[in-house]
């Protein structure tokens, strides 16, 4: 069945309007990051070039195809740029319109001839696919660094349009599509055209969607870990408890040494800083997999997956010995921190992780006893949980 390509281009626009305005609304309440503007410009933008190629023989071919296939490259183009904005890492804006400029330019020149549809409509095809490729590519990254699953669906949505758009870029090429009447020769091209309307809601809510996954993880990763040292609070490593009790851990219960000594003499500011500088050396020891939380004030825990006794001792002198060098080369300091740790380990099937605490605590307890500065690990018993 041939559609009415005008009408569908008329179509194309009031969505495109549509959409733009509401994501520039959304982002005038200041509630928003920025992406939502350049994505809401790129819709107006696409809006106004589909409006302008659909008052084709209307009004001056210059107006409305010469500038409508401008404008259509160039909020294609910024819808790239949006992406971008969003993934965090925003190009330079000159650099953007300098593109944008010289993209657009040929459609206007090189193509310039009335008669050359087909020549036109493969030169557009030919860069809204690349356009979409790279955005499917900048998707692909948000999806693998932030753990987005909506990003995938963004990843889908651009592969299909890209392949629409490659599919066009053919049949223009073989003058399948772009004959003298462009607006009325052409079941297949009409019916492309009505997909681009299903394709640009579904964009738009695919990056809503995105947003609104992004801003759960950030909640998520507020409430489970300590703003302070970025290891996990309470809540976080109760999240972790289900798992860690079906599995081999050996725990390190971590104190700072006189840290309120070091708070009286420096300030609290001070303090902060050591409590940073500790997690980041245990980071650095532990492994990526392994837990560490800050159970309140100096207090810290560190969970050791597939570790044995023996082998957790040997990581909590490691963390001790690293902190103490780390210390000693704050020369600010007169007062230097040192750490107690006490070590304690369950069986090969798991344990119950209360009871492996309340045995690191006791080793925590002996180690302070005996002159802070130390390793303890939990008695003899610490064969089974
Ligand atoms: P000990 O050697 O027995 O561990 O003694 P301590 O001086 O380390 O004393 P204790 O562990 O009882 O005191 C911990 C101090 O940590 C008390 C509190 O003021 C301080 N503190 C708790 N949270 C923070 C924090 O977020 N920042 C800073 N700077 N200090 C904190
Ligand atoms: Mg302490």
């Amino acid at each position: 069945m041939l559609l009415d390509l005008r009408t569908i281009y008329f179509i194309v626009a009031v969505s495109c309007f549509v959409l733009g305005i509401l994501q520039l609304a959304a982002y005038a309440t200041g509630r928003f990051e920025r992406w939502p503007l350049w994505w809401g410009l790129s819709n107006i933008l696409v809006g106004v070039g589909s409006f302008l190629v659909a008052l084709r023989n209307l009004v001056p071919y210059s107006v409305s195809i010469d500038g409508g296939n401008v404008v259509t490259i160039a909020g294609y183009m910024l819808m790239f740029f949006a992406v971008r904005v969003f993934s965090g890492r925003a190009l330079e804006q000159r650099y953007f319109w300098l593109a944008i400029f010289l993209v657009s330019v040929p459609v206007a020149l090189i193509v310039r001839d009335p008669s050359a549809v087909s020549a036109r409509l493969l030169y557009v095809s030919v860069i809204c696919c690349l356009c979409d490729l790279a955005v499917a590519g900048e998707a692909i990254g948000i999806a693998r660094r932030e753990r987005l699953y909506s990003a995938a669906l963004l990843v889908g949505l651009y592969v299909c349009t890209a392949s629409i758009f490659a599919v066009r870029s053919v049949l223009a090429a073989t003058g399948e599509i772009g004959g003298p009447d462009p607006f009325g020769s052409s079941v297949v091209h009409s019916w492309m055209a009505v997909s681009a309307v299903a394709f640009i809601m579904l964009r738009s809510m695919a990056m809503v969607l995105m947003a609104a996954e992004r801003s759960r993880n950030q909640l998520t990763e507020l409430a489970h870990h300590d703003p302070l040292t970025g290891a996990l609070n309470r809540g976080g490593l109760a999240q972790h408890l289900p798992a860690l009790n079906s599995q081999p851990v050996s725990l390190l219960i971590i104190d700072i040494d006189h840290f309120k000594q070091l708070n009286d003499r420096h300030g609290h500011a001070a303090g902060d800083d050591i409590l940073r500088l500790f997690a980041s050396v245990s980071r650095g020891i532990m492994r990526s997999d392994d837990l560490l939380a800050r159970q309140g004030g100096d207090e810290f825990l560190a969970v050791l997956k597939n570790f044995s006794l023996e082998d957790a001792v040997v990581i909590a002198e490691r963390i001790r010995l690293a902190f103490a060098a780390a210390v000693m080369q704050r020369p600010d300091l007169a007062v230097f921190p040192t750490l107690s740790i006490g070590v304690a380990a369950c069986g090969q099937n798991g344990g119950d992780f209360e009871r492996l605490m309340q045995k690191a605590d006791e080793a925590l307890y002996r180690s302070k006893r005996e002159g802070r500065n130390r390793v303890e690990a939990f008695g003899e018993t610490h064969q089974a949980a």
